[in-house]
């Protein structure tokens, strides 16, 4: 489990002592800057028999073992939903008509409550982490919270998300708290470059400086959808709502919702400041569509797209939803308001 280039200075600050790591971390920052990969490789670094520099050192058996995905003493717990993706389309498929649960659940917790009884097997550390952390059930928040209490000893707890807010605030209260920022650019375009990621720079503009989601955006179907998205808001006439929503499909809303969010904040970020950051290569229609637009309508709609991202993953309807954001798109460029 090597780590992200980004990541190294503050794993090492976090190692440097570790008779003082916390019995609980929480890792908080924007979507797709690593903070999984981050909390993996914390884990990897503390379990590790020879660490390296204070990072794990890969070919020690513990290393082996970590890379295989079967070290003992560690655990990765998320909700059924997320487990899914890692499998091949082919099995995802073959259940899509089974229902996955979305959040973490107390039989997940108490399994870990199980393992915790006993003692590690490499008689060192234990590190169990828990991602998105703003998806518990609240029975399992509250088991949870319980072991938090009482932290078995040698274990490291890590709760990783995007949004920290959206936790028990008695769970963050009992938590240190690691915030992660968005990497220095070069570091970011140069690891992407190593990705094989075209246009690296205007791929992580794209991704507002998150280099993971930036990986994942350049995809050639998630480019091509960017590229749908951002012709149809760019038109002098306005999008053409019911139309566009119709190709809106339950995988693609939560990309819709995300590129027409970036698209509103460039809005937004050319009106008042003069330029766009994350459509850098649009420039020229986001200052035409600017000039006319209502700047207090747009204001309503990043906000109304805030929301609608948070249920983006499980919208009921995607197309009514797309559709509603459309419209409510054009009213605010067009200027003219209900
Ligand atoms: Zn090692």
């Amino acid at each position: 489990m090597t780590a992200l280039p980004w990541h190294r200075a503050a794993l090492r600050r976090l190692l440097s002592d570790r008779a003082r790591l916390p019995h609980a971390l929480l890792v908080q920052g924007a979507p797709g800057i690593g903070k999984v990969e981050f909390a993996r490789a914390l884990a990897a670094s503390v379990l590790c028999e020879s660490p390296r520099d204070g990072l794990a050192c890969g070919e020690c058996p513990s290393c082996h073992w970590f890379s295989q995905g079967n070290h003992p003493d560690f655990r990765e717990i998320v909700p059924e939903s997320a487990a899914e993706e890692d499998e091949t389309e082919g099995e995802a498929e073959a259940k899509a008509d089974k229902p996955k649960s979305m959040v973490i659940k107390i039989e997940q917790i108490r399994a870990i409550a199980d393992l915790v009884a006993l003692s590690t097997h490499r008689a060192g550390y234990r590190v169990l982490l828990f991602h998105p952390a703003e998806s518990f059930h609240p029975n399992a928040a509250n088991a949870l919270l319980k072991t938090l209490e009482e932290p078995p000893p040698h274990t490291l707890i890590i709760l990783v998300t995007a949004y920290p807010a959206r936790l028990l605030p008695t769970i963050r209260s009992r938590c240190r708290t690691l915030a992660l920022g968005t990497p220095d650019t070069r570091e970011a375009v140069e690891w992407l470059r190593g990705q094989a990621v075209d246009d690296p720079g205007t791929a992580l503009a794209a991704a507002g400086g998150a280099p993971l989601l930036a990986r994942d955006l350049a995809q050639p179907e998630e480019a091509e959808l960017r590229r749908r998205v951002v012709a149809e808001l760019s038109k002098p006439s306005g999008a053409d709502a019911l139309g566009f929503a119709a190709a809106i499909d339950r995988p693609r809303m939560e990309r819709f919702v995300y590129w027409l969010q970036t698209w509103v904040s460039d809005l937004l970020m050319v009106r008042l400041a003069g330029a766009p950051r994350h459509h850098v290569g649009a420039a020229a229609a986001l200052s035409a569509r600017a000039k006319t637009a209502d700047v207090e309508a747009l204001f309503e709609l990043d906000r109304e797209l805030a929301e609608a991202r948070r249920l983006a993953s499980h919208p009921l309807n995607p197309r009514l939803l797309a559709e509603h954001l459309l419209m409510a798109y054009n009213r605010a460029v067009l200027g003219t308001r209900p």
